[in-house]
């Protein structure tokens, strides 16, 4: 890590466009801006297109270039670090076999690595909630899609590349509904907003609600009002919210009786409405259910900034590279 750097910056790829931030050396925030428009389908137009947001994002904060410790660029997984591509369903497909970050190293003159969100996440909240390396920390992380990250000893638990703890493809049926992972009944399948806006439409009520009101909006968006309808009162809402959380529990039940976990943040725009009522089954699922509930007790708490924090948490990663020992091929 450069010793002067004083600010990192991340770069969120998601449904709703850019998220730029800036972070320092105390994980403050030193900046947010977010871009809606939809990223380009060519990667280079891609590459093109980052770099500038990244020099007016700079200059906007009056941030000086040679102070930055670098860049990361986080989407859905999977990620492939080795070459610096991303391989989501969600991002073009033109851009599984292109290196995104060595063009930027060029140009920019600075570290820049690809991240997945919930890793990023993951690393954001334990770094500025300053989690003690004896915990076995977990981030759950919600967006179009479900994945968590998990530091163990202080050190993100990466896998082979980087893929590790695909929370949102534990499997609850093995006859259930295919999933473009390959495998077949994954929690995603049946707890992300997509799956949850797809049971609230076949509720006449609640369609003619969502297509008035949120009819224009994208998935997360509907998703975020389907989740006030629920938080403000709204009997099958509230049911649908709770369906999901369910779900979810019971993936993240497996999870932290794989990792031993005793401490798990939500994060990601997914619980930006209705974390707590996620936090609330988790917490009592944990109690009654987790493994070595008479061993430990297990915290579990909601992101302060849910929204933002694979965005916040991948500035974060340029700062703290001593916190989390980059496996695979190293950026400069
Ligand atoms: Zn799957």
């Amino acid at each position: 890590m450069n010793s002067v750097a004083r600010f990192g910056v991340g770069m969120q790829l998601g449904p709703q466009g850019l998220l730029w931030t800036a972070t320092n050396m105390r994980g403050g925030i030193l900046g947010r801006k977010r871009t809606p428009e939809t990223p380009p389908h060519d990667p280079k137009l891609m590459v093109a297109r980052v770099a500038h947001e990244y020099k007016a994002f700079l200059a906007a904060l009056r941030l000086p270039d040679s102070a930055s410790a670098g860049l990361a660029l986080v989407g859905p997984g999977p990620i492939d670090q080795t070459d610096g591509s991303f391989k989501s369903t969600q991002t073009p497909e033109t851009w599984s076999r292109f290196d995104m970050a060595k063009p930027l190293i060029a140009e920019l003159e600075i570290p820049v690595r690809v991240e997945n969100d919930a890793n990023s996440a993951a690393l954001g909240e334990f770094w500025s909630r300053q989690i003690s390396r004896a915990r076995t920390f977990a981030c759950i992380y919600m967006n179009l899609g479900i994945g968590a990250g998990v530091v163990v000893d202080g050190a993100l638990y990466r896998g082979a590349s980087s893929n590790a703890t695909e929370l949102g493809h534990i499997s609850l049926d093995p006859t259930g509904v295919s999933c473009f992972c390959g495998n077949h009944g994954c929690v995603e399948r049946y707890a992300a907003p997509d799956a949850i806006l797809g049971q609230a439409h076949q509720n006449e009520e609640l369609k003619e609600q969502l297509a008035a009101a949120a009819g224009t909006l994208d998935t997360m968006g509907q998703f975020d009002y389907l989740a006030r309808l629920a938080v403000r009162g709204n009997d099958t809402a509230a049911t649908l919210i709770d369906v999901s959380a369910t779900r979810l529990t019971h993936a993240a039940l497996t999870l932290t009786n794989l990792f031993d976990l005793d401490h798990i943040v939500l994060a990601g725009p997914g619980f930006a409405v209705a974390g707590a009522t996620f936090v609330s089954r988790l917490r009592s699922q944990l109690v009654a259910s987790a493994f070595a509930r008479h061993s430990h007790t297990i915290t579990v708490e909601l992101s302060s900034n849910p929204r933002d924090s694979a965005a916040i948490g991948a500035a974060a990663l340029m700062l703290q590279s001593s916190v989390s020992p980059h496996r695979g091929t190293s950026k400069p």
